[in-house]
């Protein structure tokens, strides 16, 4: 089927307990091993570009290719720009195709964010897309120690609210502990603060930085509300180790290893599919 917005099957997951995997992609084979996952496990997903990806000269290409491909299974797949550094940035994504835009202020001043969350929001519903935004700072692994496990940046329940009705967007990432990248010691996930903001506000709540969360911390935080994962550094990891074995194996050809790429990617991403209770729910 064409693409699709991921914005009720957010709803549908948010309703009956599970959370849809976000995978970021990169190339074909990334992208193929995250459909045949999709397909297999009849699971609703979203394959995300980021903003990064977007500026690169064939990302138009890409997404077509990933527009296009959709169409070949049952499933309801989103195409999701990541991160979306501007505006400017979230109208190309639509006018590459995108179906779900996510923007990404949440280094700005506050209000800041407000503005720019808001007029993405406005322009995006004009033609039916919808935002994602993030309240509250997902920073990265690296620097752990000096933030996550300090809880720096983490969402203040207070302006929840407020920021959801001044800016109308559909979900919001939130900031409870996770980080991107790998981290430097483990994660610690701030349940409770989880369950207050899911208890303020109705919109579907998202996790990103989700390498590294044991499995533990993913059911518990899908049962404290997040409705949406998004997963990158694993997947790369995961993808990247498989070709390292491939390349010290008999024979060693860009033949071989572009299948293992691909066939890396739709493993890991049946296990996050079945991990967040995603499966059988297209
Ligand atoms: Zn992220």
């Amino acid at each position: 089927m064409p693409l699709t917005s991921i914005f009720p099957e957010l709803i549908k997951a948010k309703n009956d307990g599970y959370a849809i995997p976000a995978f970021d992609t990169l190339d074909m084979n990334a992208t193929e091993g995250m459909f045949l996952a999709f397909s297999e496990k009849n699971a609703p997903g979203v394959i995300a570009l980021y903003g990064g990806f977007l500026e690169r000269p064939n990302a138009h290409a890409v997404s077509a290719y990933i527009r296009e491909r959709a169409k070949d299974f049952e499933v309801p797949i989103s195409l999701m720009l990541d991160h979306g550094a501007s505006f400017e940035q979230c109208i190309k994504a639509i006018s590459y195709g995108f179906t779900d835009v996510m923007y990404d202020g949440s280094r700005l001043p506050l209000e800041e964010n407000i503005k720019n969350t808001k007029d993405v929001v406005r322009a995006a519903h004009a033609v039916g897309v919808y935002v994602e935004a993030e309240l509250g700072h997902v920073g990265r692994g690296s620097e752990y120690q000096s933030f996550g496990a300090l809880r720096k940046g983490f969402t203040d329940p207070d302006t929840v609210e407020m920021f959801i009705k001044e800016t109308n967007v559909d979900f919001l990432a939130i900031a409870i502990g996770t980080a991107h990248g790998i981290y430097q010691g483990d994660p610690q996930l701030d349940l409770e603060l989880l369950k207050e903001i899911r208890s303020r506000v109705d919109v579907p709540l998202v996790l990103h930085g989700g390498s590294g969360c044991t499995e533990e911390q993913f059911r518990s935080a899908i049962k404290a509300g997040i409705s949406k994962i998004n997963i990158a550094t694993d997947l790369f990891m995961t993808a990247g180790k498989k070709l390292v074995e491939v390349a010290k194996g008999e024979n060693p050809s860009y033949f071989s290893m572009s299948n293992s790429a691909m066939e890396a990617f739709r493993e890991r991403c049946i296990y996050y599919i079945d991990l967040f209770g995603a499966t059988g729910k297209a």
